[in-house]
């Protein structure tokens, strides 16, 4: 999967063999205004446009409830990385950080969080601002907010 010719000053790869472990199942495609990786912001911004993320059909009733919810994670499937870098150089600026070290695409499992404002869920569709991947993006995942103070249904008065 690494191309030797793309690597920067002082970046290093490893030869990997085949990944053979875990199998994701991809939920949906996340739809964004962006078809290059340039133009993508280098962390979503609460602020920034409202995304799609369009789940399988299979999937739509596992929504249930997600608009009780101001904020969610999502977690995608950053499909156009390599994955066999252990030391990058992101600025190309010679200083170089260990994979583990950043939030870079380039990752062994290239999976991308991010936390997002929901801002609807329409017919399997959950519209968000927060992104930042390109459009076609696979979805892996969609959780809410781990803070207490995100529901905006009352708590249950008894379980
Ligand atoms: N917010 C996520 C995180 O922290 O895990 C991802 C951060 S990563 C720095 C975001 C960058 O990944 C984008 O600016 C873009 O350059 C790149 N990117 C976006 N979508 C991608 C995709 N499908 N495959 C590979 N790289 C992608």
């Amino acid at each position: 999967m690494g191309d030797p010719e793309t690597l920067r000053p002082n970046e290093r790869a490893v030869d990997l063999s085949p990944p053979a472990d875990a199998t994701l199942r991809f939920i949906g495609t996340i739809r964004t205004p962006w078809r290059d990786r340039k133009d993508c912001p280098r962390q979503g911004q609460m602020a920034g446009p409202e995304c799609q993320l369009v789940l399988d059909p299979v999937w739509h009733d596992a929504l249930a409830g997600l608009e009780d919810y101001d904020t969610l994670e999502v977690l995608y499937w950053l499909d156009q990385s390599r994955r066999d870098l252990v030391q990058q150089s992101p600025k190309s600026d010679g200083r170089t950080f260990g994979t583990f070290a950043l939030r870079s695409p380039v990752r062994p499992n290239p999976i991308g969080t991010s936390m997002v404002q929901l801002v609807r869920v329409e017919n399997g569709t959950v519209i968000v601002r927060g992104l930042d991947c390109l459009d076609g993006t696979p979805l892996l995942d969609i959780k809410p907010d781990r803070c207490a103070f995100s529901p905006k249904a009352p708590p249950k008065a008894s379980r």
